[in-house]
């Protein structure tokens, strides 16, 4: 029997952009001006879908989504308090692939990689890629979360979920079924916003298939990150019922000023996606040229409720080692 074809939306993924001579060559940018640096690439590799390029600006290299992606020499600068687990997860540790942290959530670190490179990840020092939940076909993930009645709600998280192919992601809900004390799915994917062909038919049949009401956290930090194409998925993953909300990052160069949020959280919600949360950034080695300080970051908040419709306005939080939940800030 032949093999089924593979998805497109894989093709699409390993047609990436990996090389940031040709990132910039495709924006007319020149290499020496931007500051890249092999070094950083080195360290964690440029990697972006094509469709994502396609919605930055060309010719500028101070462009909002180029700034999440290129690797500048400013992350190889060492900045005393920025270290490599900077928000605990080695101590969170519950199985191998599963992360709580607090009361009722288990979190499942399903595959290590992404469609996107983002310069400022907190996962990008971290083992992820042997320590997935997925590793050993969700055995010892699911028996974790059997044991422990406490857990009413799997979080699927990586990485990427969603760069899993569908039947791997089917393979965790068909064992979680057996469990009554889960009440609801939620899954965390850039994948709709980076490479919104991943919401494939194949991915709207296994969630409408799902027994849990689910909530989709999607991760896009700039307005400019919206197209058509974002607005064909985040339309299909309503029509499955699923309730979709934002996170995104402060980020110096990005989106760190109050005209770029608003923006953010009004393009968010005309694609049907409510704002959850506005993180700052987690202190990971070589992010530390995306950091807003603390008192910035509470008057852009403040300055946004005072324009916002309530709810369009994320809440602000940073995550704390220990903390029983995201840290208000
Ligand atoms: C952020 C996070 C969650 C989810 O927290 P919410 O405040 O419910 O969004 C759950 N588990 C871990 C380990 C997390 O880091
Ligand atoms: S998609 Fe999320 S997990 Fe993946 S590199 Fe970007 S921020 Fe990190």
């Amino acid at each position: 029997m032949d093999a089924a074809p593979a998805p497109r939306w894989q093709r699409l993924w390993r047609e990436a952009v990996r090389d940031p001579l040709e990132l910039l060559a495709m924006l007319g940018l020149d290499a020496q001006a931007a500051g890249i640096s092999g070094q950083a690439a080195a360290q964690f590799a440029l990697r972006v879908p094509r469709g994502f390029v396609a919605r930055m600006r060309r010719g500028d290299r101070h462009d909002p989504l180029l700034r999440q992606v290129l690797p500048l020499d400013e992350e190889m600068r060492s900045v005393p308090g920025f270290g490599l687990d900077a928000v605990g997860d080695g101590a969170a540790r519950k199985a191998t692939g599963v992360i709580q942290k607090y009361r009722g959530r288990a979190l499942l670190v399903a595959t290590g990689s992404c469609a996107v490179h983002c310069r400022y990840c907190f996962r990008r020092h971290f083992p992820y890629a042997e320590e997935t939940a997925a590793r050993d076909g969700w055995r010892e993930a699911v028996a974790a979360i059997a044991a422990d009645p406490d857990i009413d709600e799997v979080l699927l998280s990586g990485g990427d979920p969603l760069s899993l192919a569908t039947p791997k992601l089917a393979e965790l809900t068909d064992a979680l079924r057996a469990i009554p004390h889960i009440r609801r799915l939620r899954i965390h994917s850039r994948l709709p916003v980076v490479l919104p062909e991943r919401i494939d038919a194949e991915l709207l049949q296994w969630l409408r298939s799902l027994p849990w009401p689910l909530a989709f956290v999607i991760h896009a930090n700039h307005a400019n990150e919206f197209d058509a194409s974002v607005d064909a998925a985040m339309a299909a993953l309503r029509g499955t019922g699923a309730t979709l909300l934002n996170q995104a990052v402060l980020l110096r160069g990005v989106n760190d000023d109050v005209d770029a949020l608003a923006a953010l959280s009004e393009r968010s919600f005309a694609g049907g996606v409510l704002p959850y949360y506005l993180h700052q950034l987690d202190r990971v080695a070589g992010v530390a040229h995306f950091e807003v300080s603390d008192a910035r970051a509470r008057e852009l908040h403040r300055e946004l409720a005072a324009q916002l419709s309530g709810y369009l306005v994320p809440k602000l939080v940073r995550e704390v080692a220990g903390d029983s939940g995201k840290r208000p800030l």
